[in-house]
């Protein structure tokens, strides 16, 4: 498992990039594409924890990406969108196999909130909770502890320390770390991902969290007792 990754599939720009900001801000990588096509071609190479779709969409249009999506067993909770408030859009869209829909134009808090509840729902059967020593991350709250101290991190440490701690024991290339947590749109450099490494040191070495470095692999997340001097 890594951080959460969401697709939002929307033609109008300044919607599409008013909605994955604001899901970045939470930590969540974001993806954009503006046509059923595109949408179609990335669910199929990229696995995302969120679908969030418009119907009205130049080509082929939401309707139809949602019922491929479904034929081909893709089970990803999918938030439509729809600029008509249509009784039977919405209908279509919940036969269909959407899970939620909402109309526009509406407001972020409750795009936000909706959004999280689908996550939620598409998560339930796995575990919240992820620890390494006295590191514990509650992945449903949002919120990290080092023993009983709680433990601040930034988004991107967030996104950087969720992967670690999901793949303990792996030793994990700067590549996979960066291709988790960053959207297509971003360029982060791997000399960022030693930036991030050094502040996630700075912040979990003195309670006895270690990520060591393995020399031309990438980085493994270790407590006191298995780290190697
Ligand atoms: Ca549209």
């Amino acid at each position: 498992m890594k951080s959460m990754r969401i697709l939002i599939v929307e033609d109008d720009e300044l919607l599409a990039a008013g909605l994955a900001r604001a899901l970045a801000t939470p930590g969540y990588a974001v993806d954009r594409v503006s046509t059923g096509e595109k949408a179609l071609l990335a669910l199929g190479i990229e696995h995302y924890d969120l679908l969030v779709l418009d119907i009205g969409l130049p080509g082929i249009d939401g309707f139809s990406v949602l019922r491929r999506a479904r034929e081909r067993g893709q089970t990803l909770p999918v938030l439509i969108l729809t600029a008509r408030d249509a009784v039977s859009d919405r209908v279509r869209g919940l036969d269909l196999g959407a899970d939620d829909y909402m109309t526009k134009p509406f407001a972020l808090g409750e795009f936000e909130a909706r959004v999280r509840a689908l996550l939620r729902r598409g998560h339930h059967a796995q575990s919240a909770q992820l620890s390494c020593g006295v590191l514990l991350m509650d992945t449903l709250a949002h919120r990290a502890w080092l023993a009983d101290s709680p433990l601040n991190l930034t988004a991107r440490e967030w996104s950087v320390l969720e992967y670690l701690l999901m793949r303990q024991g792996q030793v994990l290339s700067k590549d996979k770390i960066m291709q988790a947590v960053c959207s297509w749109d971003e360029e982060i450099s791997p000399n960022a991902v030693e930036v991030y490494m050094s502040r996630l040191r700075a912040k979990l070495e003195p309670a006895g969290v270690y990520v060591r470095t393995v020399r031309g692999f990438g980085y493994l997340l270790e407590e006191a007792g298995n780290a190697q001097p």
